[in-house]
């Protein structure tokens, strides 16, 4: 049993997914055509924005984002060290300096003191993660950037159909930067992204920005990126996203019974919930005691059934982000040790998920 297996939804669409397929082929345009028109109108409409640009990923979603607000080498944007590789990746990717924060350690999202202190004079951005499916306390987060005359880019790649309070997740922010990796909420069958915005001018740009900086074709009018969404992926899109709020439905279905039998588990910690927030659950994060997380892993390994851990270093342990400032974010160390994801996707069957909870059970008898 893996941790998560979007090919299990796709397999019930997957007529509809080749009729789109064939329609492009027989529509003879493959970049840039009617399928990722439709698909941004369709987003951005889910998602109550004016504007939606299908980009390549969500890594090229926020270094798009970077992109469009001018960020220069040096520049210092603040991002929780627990995310995806992601989010530090498209920081470096601009040559900007990501400044890292500490989270909260029972809803695993950024905390908001640890923030206010990482704040300086460089500061350019601060990219909240609504990790896991949940949102941060993100007017909070608003107010202090606004206060500070920094901007905002909400890093949504975990958090489609998240709303905080009424509003979609990626309203707040200049930008709200999705991924459609497969295993997301939504998940093309490849890579793709997007970027959302309410700013015409932002929005404007970013579509220049995707395809080389083209305002004319074969004229580069400022420094661009090839980073497209491609039509295939756009159509295939297109059929999930009808199908999202049902998918997200399931997966709170799925989690509701991960809360019921685990909830008062004496080593088992289930994850916080937040009442400004609608959880849809891109991951199901529980807590287990830093000596046992490891073995728990095996023993249910052994049983066929495979956990994951998001994320086992945290952001600036990583090499790759390392060098630019010693820090002691004692949070993020910590639970970094102690959380495990269990499955959670549309299709999980339910005697599948009741062998995991019984498995899990026994390990801690
Ligand atoms: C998946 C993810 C990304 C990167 O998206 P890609 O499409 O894989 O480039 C960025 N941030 C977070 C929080 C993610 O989960």
């Amino acid at each position: 049993m893996i941790l998560t297996d979007p090919s299990q939804a796709d397999k019930k669409i997957k007529s509809k997914i080749l009729n789109s397929v064939t329609k492009i082929i027989n529509s003879k345009q493959y970049i840039l055509g009617k399928s990722v028109k439709s698909f941004e109108s369709e987003f951005s409409k889910f998602c109550g924005s004016k504007y939606a640009i299908g980009v390549n990923s969500g890594t090229d979603a926020l270094i798009l984002s970077l992109m469009a607000i001018d960020t220069k080498y040096g520049d210092e944007i603040i991002i929780p060290s627990h995310s995806a590789s992601g989010t530090a990746t498209a920081v470096v990717a601009v040559g900007a300096k990501p400044i890292f924060v500490d989270i909260d350690p029972d809803s695993f999202l950024i905390d908001i003191i640890d923030l206010k202190k990482k704040i300086t004079k460089k500061t350019k951005v601060i990219i909240p993660v609504h990790l896991y499916g949940q949102s941060c306390g993100i007017t909070k987060i608003l107010e202090i950037a606004n206060k500070n005359k920094i901007k905002i880019i909400e890093d949504c790649a975990q958090a489609h159909g998240t709303k905080f309070k009424n509003t979609h997740v990626g309203n707040f922010g200049v930008t709200g930067c999705f991924s459609f990796y497969p295993t997301k909420n939504l998940g093309a069958i490849g890579d793709g992204g997007c970027v959302i915005t309410n700013n015409k001018v932002i929005y404007e740009k970013i579509k220049i920005l995707r395809d080389f900086g083209w305002k004319k074709r074969f004229n580069s009018s400022i420094k661009g990126l090839n980073s497209r969404l491609d039509e295939i992926q756009a159509a295939i899109l297109r059929i999930k996203l009808r199908r999202l709020n049902q998918y997200n439905l399931k997966r709170k279905k799925i989690a509701s019974k991960y809360f019921k039998k685990f909830s008062k588990h004496k080593y088992v910690k289930t994850p916080k919930l937040l009442n400004y927030s609608n959880h849809t659950f891109h991951q199901f994060v529980i807590k287990v005691p830093r000596n046992s997380r490891n073995k728990l892993i095996d023993f249910c390994k052994k049983k066929k059934i495979l956990l994951g851990i998001h994320y086992p270093i945290p952001l600036h342990n990583q090499k790759a982000f390392n060098k630019f400032k010693k820090q002691n974010l004692k949070n993020v160390e910590k639970i970094s040790r102690e959380i495990i994801s269990l499955p959670i996707f549309p299709y999980l069957a339910e005697n599948k998920q009741n062998k995991i909870i019984k498995e899990i059970k026994e390990f801690f008898k």
